[in-house]
């Protein structure tokens, strides 16, 4: 259930391709984003154009990638799909940039771990929409310049401050995702559910939708996980008894924090008495990476009031220590 762990079973990545939305409007949730992304689709579609180079970034599990594959549905185009550390080599991308058909989107996940090589031949595809090849080798080795189909390169990143200015600077339309609240996350259990085949209350739902920290792919796969319960442990309806067994049996955090979560919110407290800790400290007291840190757990601790950016650093609030059940130590006695 790691948000941040890609690492699931094929059945797993059946299912939840089975759940991700086609079209816009089966998308649920950002608005801001999906209102300009539509006028934008439309305009390219009126024109015959291809859409603008289109980069999203946020947190895993937010639905870049179903975005990408939304945006081929509603410009009715093919899209490829790779990711940064599958490109190692230009030849790799040339062969996917020369079978793209014009207006096509070619997806790239986790744009920001692009080999430099790579990323500076994108440059020009980008920009002007050809590559330089190299044929044979040896003394006889030349380049030949290749024109492409005009083509929208989808870019999608959870560590944007990763991303070089020059690859930035060549997306038109950059959108960044937020987390999602309650409300919205328990309208896509609901709608999960229904595509699964399982009842389920809105009590449930929301109850389900409490623990899933903000995420979609967290919210699906714990539906998952409470199906199984309601299966074998009840009538095969979700009502909120069987959830909250079931949550609580798969030892799911009431706010939805994942083990690197807690481990953040524990270090500052146990070993810097609370913070304020700098941020690369703290990256190094729990061995993770500081932009991970920054980019991927930091912003839901934050938004959900667990810990807070000072002048000095990061600190974590009364309502971390509550939820760990820790009681504050007074500063001048340690
Ligand atoms: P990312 O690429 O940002 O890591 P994905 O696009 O793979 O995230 O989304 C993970 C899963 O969450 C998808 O399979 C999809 O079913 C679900 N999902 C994401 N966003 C939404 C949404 N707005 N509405 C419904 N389901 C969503």
């Amino acid at each position: 259930l790691n948000p941040t762990n890609h690492n699931y079973s094929p059945e797993e990545i059946d299912v939840e391709k089975k759940l991700r939305p086609l079209s816009f409007d089966d998308f649920a949730g950002q608005d801001q984003v999906l209102e300009n992304l539509k006028i934008f689709v439309k305009a390219a579609n009126l024109r015959g154009e291809a859409l603008d180079h289109t980069l999203f970034h946020g947190p895993p599990g937010l639905g870049k990638t179903t975005l990408a594959n939304i945006l081929a549905n509603e410009l009715e185009v093919g899209i490829k799909i790779t990711s940064g550390p599958v490109l190692d080599k230009p030849g790799d991308l040339a062969g996917l940039l020369t079978n793209l058909e014009e207006r096509d989107v070619l997806f790239i996940d986790e744009i920001h771990r692009l080999s430099p090589i790579v990323e500076e031949y994108l440059y020009s595809a980008m920009e002007d929409f050809k590559i330089d090849i190299m044929l044979e080798s040896g003394p006889n080795a030349r380049s030949v310049q290749i024109h492409l189909n005009p083509f929208t390169l989808v870019g999608a990143t959870t560590r944007s401050g990763l991303l070089t200015a020059p690859m930035r600077a060549r997306f038109g339309i950059q959108s960044r995702l937020q987390y999602y609240n309650k409300e919205l996350l328990a309208t896509i259990i609901e709608r999960s559910a229904a595509i699964l085949g399982v009842p389920i209350d809105l009590e449930a739902a929301i109850e389900v939708a409490g623990r899933s920290r903000g995420t979609p792919r967290i919210a699906n796969a714990l539906l998952r996980r409470v199906r199984d319960f309601a299966q074998i442990k009840g009538n095969g309806s979700i009502d909120v008894e069987i959830s909250r067994y079931a949550l609580n049996a798969l030892n799911v955090d009431s706010f939805g924090l994942d083990e690197m979560d807690n481990k953040i919110l524990f270090t500052i407290i146990d070993k810097f008495k609370g913070g304020p800790v700098g941020l690369s400290t703290l990256a190094t007291a729990v061995s993770e990476n500081a932009e991970t840190i920054e980019e991927v757990y930091e912003p839901y601790l934050i938004q959900e009031g667990f810990i807070m950016r000072t002048p000095r650093g990061r600190e974590v609030t009364d309502k971390a220590y509550h939820h760990l059940g820790r009681s504050r130590q007074s500063k001048q006695s340690g």
